[in-house]
């Protein structure tokens, strides 16, 4: 019998359309499997159609293509917030952020998914905290429990945000790209809260990058293979892998079973591998099929 091997799952949801549709197809297909992941929410408004425009530059278009936007994430996606203020995701989808934390480990993905993905360099200690503080009550007094956990939008944070974020109290984070668990170093010497990396790429990347759909699953499988065999985390989107690309994350999750890897929440991946972590630097990298930079750890 194959040794067993625990692979982090994340589920990212960015949009309204996600949060709806994606995610009870997701809860479904996780409890056919009887597989436990990390959730993390956008609950202030959703403002993503702007985000895809943005990334309509000629260059990244012949990319996009390939997974074709429209299909893939639908108009009412592509249209959200591009006139007037985008609608409330939380404020609409309560009852599936509940029913989703009946079951798994939620934590806080971000109040505006576009403004933080876009302004994140830029913000100051000010802005930062009422976006955190505005995404963490809103999920605390619907769910009447703390939240524990958060994943900066896009792998996009800063040092200020780190800092800002050590008053949240998270137990830990997952805004970064990286090898194995760690602190930040900060350059006044200091470190910030644990950061559990996400150390797979993604469906867009890759997609985007030369593998074909029919190839995507079993290169996903051979990377995890390949990855140290204590730590391994793997992200999906609500919009994704949860609406248009659900039959294929399904093949994924059998095709993992045969393989003897055990998806779980990331508390659940590092509660088994409870060592002291290192503090580590961390950089802004460029990743292959990803629109612009992410915080990695060096
Ligand atoms: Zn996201």
């Amino acid at each position: 019998m194959k040794k067993e091997k625990k692979v982090g799952i994340r589920i990212d949801v960015d949009t309204l359309k996600g949060t709806q549709y994606g995610i009870p197809n997701l809860l479904e297909i996780l409890d056919n499997y009887q597989i436990q992941a990390t959730f993390f929410f956008t609950v202030g408004p959703d403002n993503m159609g702007r985000h895809f425009w943005r990334l309509f530059k000629p260059k990244f278009l012949i990319k996009m293509l390939r997974i074709n936007p429209i299909t893939t994430y639908g108009w009412n996606i592509l249209r959200c917030g591009l006139i007037g203020k985008g609608k409330k995701i939380g404020d609409n989808c309560k009852y599936y952020i509940k029913l989703t934390s009946c079951h798994h480990e939620v934590g806080l993905h971000a109040w505006d998914h576009f403004s933080w993905q876009n302004s994140i360099h830029i913000w100051k200690e000010k802005k930062i905290s009422y976006h955190l503080s505005l995404g963490k009550s809103f999920l605390e007094s619907l769910l009447n429990k703390p939240i524990l956990c958060s994943a900066a939008p896009g792998w996009k944070t800063s040092e200020l945000a780190l800092k800002v974020q050590k008053d949240f109290n998270f137990s830990y984070s997952s805004d970064v790209r990286g090898v194995n668990p760690f602190f930040p170093l900060f350059s006044d010497n200091s470190h910030g809260s644990l950061q559990i990396p996400v150390t797979l790429p993604t469906f867009d990347e890759i997609i985007n990058n030369k593998i074909s759909l029919k190839e995507y699953n079993a290169f996903i499988i051979n990377q995890i293979k390949q990855q140290s065999t204590y730590y391994s985390v793997y992200t999906i989107h609500a919009e994704i892998e949860g609406i248009k690309y659900l039959k294929k994350f399904k093949e994924l999750l059998s095709l993992a079973k045969n393989e003897g890897i055990k998806f779980c929440t990331l508390s659940q991946l590092i509660k088994k591998n409870n060592k002291n972590f290192p503090v580590c630097k961390f950089i802004r990298k460029k990743i292959s099929g990803r629109e612009g930079w992410v915080i990695s750890q060096k």
